[in-house]
């Protein structure tokens, strides 16, 4: 039964009792009425026989008017015997009697209840009887149990009042007996029940309160409460509801409260407990009626954990998404199915793409190679990292085409990890085209290194070959050379340590010349002169060359053609001529038929000056190799042709000394041809 239930059964049994009541009073009233009139009647003198018949259909009336009612009705005279009693009566003692037979109204009439009931039960009966019919004292409504033979359980108030005569002496007595064990049963069940809700407030594990409407009195607060807040029940007791909250809650809590109506959730509010600890908590409350008074019962649950535990969460929340946006590195979840489920901003700059167009893409989309475009083969399977690279997950190296088209070189590492029970990743991209550049530079840088550490070595072994050659000879013919020798052996042996002497002087000379050009202590001179006499100013030193290395055979050409004869050049001569000097050295020395021709081309401001052979040529790839210092077609020190290979390093440090440029056009086994152009050298 609920409670609803309940309270209407007691509404009705406490009206049906009410009913019964007025029902009894109206009756009784009304044989009072009859006595009255009866007795009226008799003072008007009225004919005895009319009286009488008037008497007994009055009595009658009453008889039928008491049979009727449901509360059982007795008279017993002062020797206890029942000399009037109605139906409800008759049954009354039927039910204590339990007996099976209908009693019949002789069976009671005239007996006492010793002739009636068992002996226990009549000696019970007479204690009270006695006392109304012997002391003529009065029994209200006393409230008797029993358990009739049927094993039912039953309720009754009694009421016995004395009877008595004209000259007030006791004749006996009247008994009114209601059944009251509905009212009882419901009595019970509303106690069991309050004591049932009691007992669920009391040890309710969560903290309840009851306050008391309008005023926020505390009318009640359950263990729980008390345990969980310290404070003393009776303390709580004075409090009210704001007491428990905060100096900038209490205004708004009254204000609230006033406000509430059924069952509500109040949301979040805080607590102080006795302590002064403040709490954050959360209610839910409702209204009740508590011991006649309106008021409201609150279940509160204490959150302060959980809230700390959240503003935990979510300060490592914001930690980890500023180290993430901060972060240069681009960091993502994949799901399942490989789908991008988070990235940070660092992603987007990375793969040069939108939110929108990351949301949810799969990342071989962002992964795709440059060469796999159009294939759209599937790189990375998150349902299948574990299996294919183990819980470690997986590293590589690859080159994506960003959005704009650029291709960039990333490095990837994905780790699978579980998301809600499912298996996804989370990974780390990185932009590592500089990286890769500067890789590619080191490697680079390095080869040269050991290049250049090959070619020292190379070097060393020739200098140490081209210094002591013509230092050998000097020293192994000057030691040879003896009084007894003929002039003309002497002579031949001077000449070659002459030669060997200017040889050495030259290679010295070279690298000084290099080591000058290249610390920048060599500063350039410039004068005016004229162009066609510098050119036919060289004819002389090449002709001395090509008789010193016995190649007058070839042909020389100079070429001043082009040249306009007035024409006056600002530069630094020594430079030019020794840049010159360095293309006629090499194409004699590398020229054995043919001819050689130089010159100058003009063209506008641009002056070109060139020396072409026709010797052994220079294969392409090593046409800009050769203008390196030490660096010659033929590296091996077997090379048929003499030389330290500074000659063109020289020539290079000079073209750039005079801001001019260098190059050769050449092809292998058919010539030569070294150029170097410098602009706006016209004398003003
Ligand atoms: P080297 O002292 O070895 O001549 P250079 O620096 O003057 O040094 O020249 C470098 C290399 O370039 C030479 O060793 C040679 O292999 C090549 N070379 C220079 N000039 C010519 C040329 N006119 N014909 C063919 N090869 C040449």
């Amino acid at each position: 039964m609920n409670n609803v239930e309940f309270d209407d059964l007691i509404g009705q049994l406490r009206q049906e009792n009410e009913a019964l009541k007025v029902e009894l009073e109206e009756k009784s009233h009304k044989a009072l009425q009859l006595e009255q009139l009866i007795l009226s009647k008799d003072r008007a003198g009225l004919n005895l026989k009319q009286a009488e018949k008037a008497h007994h259909e009055e009595l009658l009336l009453l008889r039928t008017l008491i049979n009727h009612l449901p509360s059982s009705i007795f008279v017993i005279d002062n020797q206890y015997r029942k000399t009037a009693f109605n139906e409800a009566h008759l049954k009354r003692i039927e039910t204590t009697l339990g007996k099976q037979v209908k009693l019949s109204e002789e069976d009671i009439l005239g007996k006492t209840n010793w002739d009636v009931y068992p002996k226990e039960v009549a000696d019970q009966y007479y204690e009270e009887d006695r006392k109304v019919i012997e002391k003529g004292e009065t029994v209200i409504e006393r409230e008797i149990f029993q358990t009739d033979k049927l094993g039912n359980q039953v309720w009754e108030t009694i009421s016995k009042i004395p009877m008595r005569d004209d000259d007030d002496i006791i004749i006996g007595m009247l008994g009114i007996a209601h059944d009251v064990t509905k009212n009882k049963l419901a009595e019970i069940a509303l106690h069991d029940s309050e004591e049932r809700y009691r007992f669920l407030f009391e040890n309710n594990p969560a903290p309840m309160l009851i306050y008391k409407r309008g005023s926020l009195q505390i009318l009640a607060v359950n263990e729980a409460f008390i345990n969980h807040y310290g404070y003393k029940k009776e303390e709580a007791l004075t409090m009210v509801l704001p007491d428990f909250y905060p100096e900038n809650e209490k205004e708004t809590i009254v204000q609230f409260t006033a406000g509430l109506e059924g069952y509500k959730n109040v949301g979040e509010w805080h607590h102080q407990k006795a302590n002064g600890e403040l709490i954050t908590i959360i209610s839910t409350s409702n209204d009740i009626v508590f011991e006649g008074q309106k008021a409201r019962v609150a279940v509160i649950t204490d959150i302060t954990n959980r809230k700390l535990m959240e503003n935990k969460l979510k300060a490592s929340e914001e930690k980890f998404r500023l180290i993430s946006n901060s972060a240069h590195d681009g960091i993502f979840m994949l799901n399942e199915e490989s789908r991008l489920i988070y990235w940070n901003p660092a992603v987007e700059k990375i793969f040069g793409c939108t939110g929108e167009e990351l949301a949810f893409i799969d990342i071989n989309r962002l992964l795709l190679s440059p060469k796999q475009e159009d294939k759209n083969d599937r790189v990375i399977q998150v349902s299948s990292i574990i299996d294919t690279f183990g819980e470690t997950g997986l590293s590589l190296d690859v080159e994506v085409k960003r959005r704009d088209g650029e291709f960039i070189q990333i490095e990837l590492s994905l780790a699978p990890l579980k998301i809600s029970d499912l298996w996804g990743a989370v990974g780390i991209v990185r932009d590592i085209s500089e990286r890769k550049t500067v890789e590619k530079e080191l490697i680079l840088s390095k080869e040269r290194a050991e290049e250049s550490d090959r070619l020292k070595s190379a070097f060393l072994a020739m200098m140490s070959h081209e210094l002591r050659t013509p230092l050998n000879a000097v020293i192994g013919f000057s030691s040879l050379i003896e009084e007894t020798m003929e002039v003309h052996e002497i002579m031949e042996m001077v000449k070659i340590i002459n030669d060997s002497g200017n040889h050495l002087l030259s290679v010295i000379d070279s690298i000084f010349s290099l080591a000058l050009l290249q610390s920048g202590t060599s500063k350039v001179l410039t004068e005016d002169f004229p162009l066609s006499n510098f050119l036919t100013g060289l004819k002389p030193y090449i002709t001395t060359r090509l008789v010193k290395d016995k190649k007058e055979h070839l042909d020389l050409i100079v070429n001043t053609n082009t040249v306009n004869p007035e024409l006056i050049i600002r530069s630094d001569r020594t430079k030019l001529t020794q840049l010159m000097i360095n293309f006629f050295d090499n194409a004699i020395k590398y020229t054995t038929n043919g001819s050689i021709e130089y010159g100058c081309m003009v063209e506008g401001s641009s002056f070109t000056f060139y020396v072409k052979d026709t010797g052994i040529g220079i294969p392409n790839d090593k046409q800009t190799l050769i203008f390196e210092r030490f660096r010659q077609v033929e590296d091996s020190l077997t090379r048929t042709h003499g030389g330290v290979g500074l000659g063109l390093s020289i020539c290079k440090e000079i073209a750039e000394l005079l801001n001019g440029e260098i190059w050769v056009e050449s092809k292998s086994g058919h010539g030569s041809i070294f150029y170097f152009r410098i602009e706006n050298i016209v004398a003003e």
